[in-house]
Formats: structure tokens, C-alpha cells, sequence
């Protein structure tokens, strides 16, 4: 390109602009990723974060990591700094998926691409969006409890409202419940989301959804492994723990081990290492300024964004010898300490 220092670094052919040729005098310099983390205080993402940050460092580049903890603006305000620091491309786990269209448009302005790590920003002409099947996820969650409770009354305990695979979630669980509602088998007596994903709403709510129904409740369908410990605490509270089916999400450590022991019934595990070794080598790819296809899109109400969805996989007693502890995700010694 036109601004490229003649000579200088000799980095790639196909660099856009100086950003990713040697600078001055220098040798060249690393690319460097950005990610912005919607927050650290869940334990799948302290996971994501190590293992990005190790794949980018294999492929030889750096990552700028920056998490906000729920708050928009701190994440607006992260992501331009990393923009104006030049960041080669930005990787953004969104905590509201609207809010963070504005990162989007900032980061374009700069001529940085955008990534959409795990959570779909909406509105926003994104780049690229790097995910599981999120409506399968939610599919392998109805699925695993219909075949255990084909008849009763139904809770959802949902994700947070602001997050787009929340509704995704939900959608995949209402394409297996619907059918079984319109028949009168299943009745959803409560459903609810949880306000920023906390344990604790999750809680409320199931305190809410038990009281309401005079604890006549067969079934619960909570989006994640955070929400589900929220569920057990209320049910243990009514001495119901083990007895109503649980679903979950995230193959989170305390819920491998309440599977184990009998008061979660499933989790859906997502294998968060390639997730985090695709999105990396993606990043890099963009960084350097190659092209990247995919073979299929996902619309965000403004573009049809190219994806990379990958596979979750469901998990209960039978199996979780077999996924998550086979692939190192948690150890056997860990998942067993309390039976
Ligand atoms: C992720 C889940 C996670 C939840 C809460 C969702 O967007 O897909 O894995 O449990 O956010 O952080």
C-alpha cells in the first residue's frame, strides 16, 4: 500500500497499511490482537482468556486482554483505547448486544476488524462471528429433560436479556417445547430471564417460581451452570434438590460435580479450546490483512455476518467420563471429590 515504508520489514504481502510492517528503523513488531472481555468473573472466561491468549502467542502475535465486568461504557472506553493504542484487530466478547455496535463502528473507523467472540453483537456491520450453535444448545437442553419429564410443569430459568445467545438459547429450547406445549403436555409455568446472568437473580427468580406454584414444579430449564446453581440452592431450600431435573450450560466445574452427585441432571459442554484456537487463528489471519470465508452467515438484524459455529456437545452422568474429563476440560479426581 501506498504508506508502507519502501523495504521496510518485508512482513506480508498482503498487510493493508504500514500498522503491520516494521516500523521505522525498528524490526518488525508483533501483531497484536485486542480482547475485550464483557467480564472475569465467570469461570469459562478466565478459560477463554488463557486459552487465546496461548494460541494468538503460538501463531506468533500478542493479545491486549481488557475485561469490563458488566459495565458498557468501561467496555466502549477499553476497546478505544486498545483502537488508539493500534490493536491489528479486535476480539469482542459484547456484554450488551447492542451497546457494543458502537465499538464496531469506532473500530472500522480506524480500519481494525471486528471479531464477535462467542456472543453476537447486533446492529453492527461485524466482521466475522466466532461461536457455537448457540439454538443447539438450547435444543440439547429441552431434548435431555423431555426425555426424562414428557409431561408437567415447566420452569425457564433464562440468560440475561442483553446478551443475544440468551435468545438464542431460549429459541432452541422452544423449538423442542413448543410442540409438547400446543399438545397440553407441558405446561411453562414460570420462565423468566436473569438479569446479568447472576446466580444469585437466578435464585430469586426460582424462589419465585416455586412459591408461585406451590412447589409444583417438574422440570427446570436453566440457561447456564451459574443460573442451575442458583435453581439447586432454591430446591435444596424446599428439599427438592435431586428430585426436579436441571439442565445447564458451560460444563462449569460445580456443576460436573452436582451432576456427579445427582441434583443437576445435564450440562452442555462447549469445548472453549477451540473455540479459542479457531477465533485466534481467524484473528491473526485478519490481523495480517488475509481474507477469511466461511461457509455459512448468521443474520444480526443489520448483516448477514460470516460465522464459525461450532459444536456443543450434551453431558450428564453417563457420559461426562467420556467429554469433559477424556478431554482435560476438568479431572476426574476433581468432578468425583464429593462422592
Ligand atoms: C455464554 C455462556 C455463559 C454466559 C454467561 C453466554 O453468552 O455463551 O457460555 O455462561 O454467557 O457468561
Amino acid at each position: 500500500s501506498a504508506n508502507r515504508p519502501p523495504g521496510a520489514g518485508g512482513v506480508s504481502d498482503e498487510a493493508p497499511d504500514a500498522r503491520n510492517t516494521a516500523i521505522e528503523g525498528q524490526a518488525a513488531r508483533k501483531l497484536v490482537v485486542g480482547l475485550s472481555l464483557d467480564t472475569l468473573l465467570e469461570e469459562r472466561w478466565k478459560k477463554d482468556r488463557d486459552l487465546f491468549k496461548a494460541a494468538v502467542e503460538k501463531l506468533g502475535a500478542e493479545v491486549d486482554v481488557q475485561a469490563a465486568n458488566g459495565d458498557d461504557a468501561k467496555q466502549i472506553a477499553q476497546a478505544e483505547n486498545m483502537i488508539s493504542r493500534h490493536v491489528d484487530v479486535l476480539v469482542v466478547v459484547p456484554h450488551d448486544a447492542e451497546v457494543s455496535a458502537a465499538i464496531v463502528a469506532k473500530a472500522h473507523q480506524a480500519g481494525i476488524k471486528v471479531i464477535s467472540y462467542d456472543r453476537l453483537i447486533l446492529n453492527a456491520d461485524v466482521d466475522l462471528y466466532v461461536s457455537f450453535d448457540n439454538e443447539k444448545v438450547g435444543e440439547l437442553a429441552a431434548q435431555a429433560i423431555v426425555a426424562k419429564v414428557p409431561r408437567g410443569n415447566y420452569v425457564l430459568i433464562e440468560g440475561a436479556d442483553t446478551d443475544n445467545n440468551a435468545h438464542m438459547f431460549k429459541r432452541g429450547q422452544m423449538s423442542v417445547l413448543q410442540p409438547l406445549v400446543d399438545r397440553g403436555d407441558i405446561q411453562i409455568v414460570y420462565d423468566q430471564f436473569t438479569n446479568e446472568w447472576k446466580p444469585v437473580n437466578a435464585l430469586a427468580n426460582m424462589r419465585t417460581a416455586l412459591a408461585a406454584n406451590r412447589n409444583a414444579i417438574d422440570a427446570v430449564i436453566a440457561a447456564n451452570d451459574g443460573t442451575a446453581g442458583g435453581v439447586v440452592t432454591a430446591l435444596a431450600e424446599q428439599h427438592l434438590a435431586g428430585s426436579i431435573p436441571v439442565t445447564g450450560m458451560d460444563a462449569e466445574l460445580a456443576a460436573a460435580q452436582r451432576i456427579v452427585e445427582g441434583t443437576q441432571t445435564m450440562t452442555v459442554y462447549k469445548p472453549i479450546k477451540k473455540l479459542a484456537e479457531t477465533a485466534a487463528a481467524l484473528a491473526v489471519q485478519m490481523a495480517k490483512g488475509e481474507r477469511v470465508s466461511t461457509d455459512r452467515t448468521v443474520f444480526n438484524k443489520k448483516i448477514d455476518v460470516p460465522a464459525v459455529l461450532l459444536e456443543p456437545i450434551a453431558v450428564d452422568r453417563n457420559n461426562i467420563d467420556a467429554t469433559i474429563i477424556a478431554d482435560g476440560f476438568h479431572s476426574r479426581a476433581d468432578v468425583y471429590r464429593n462422592v
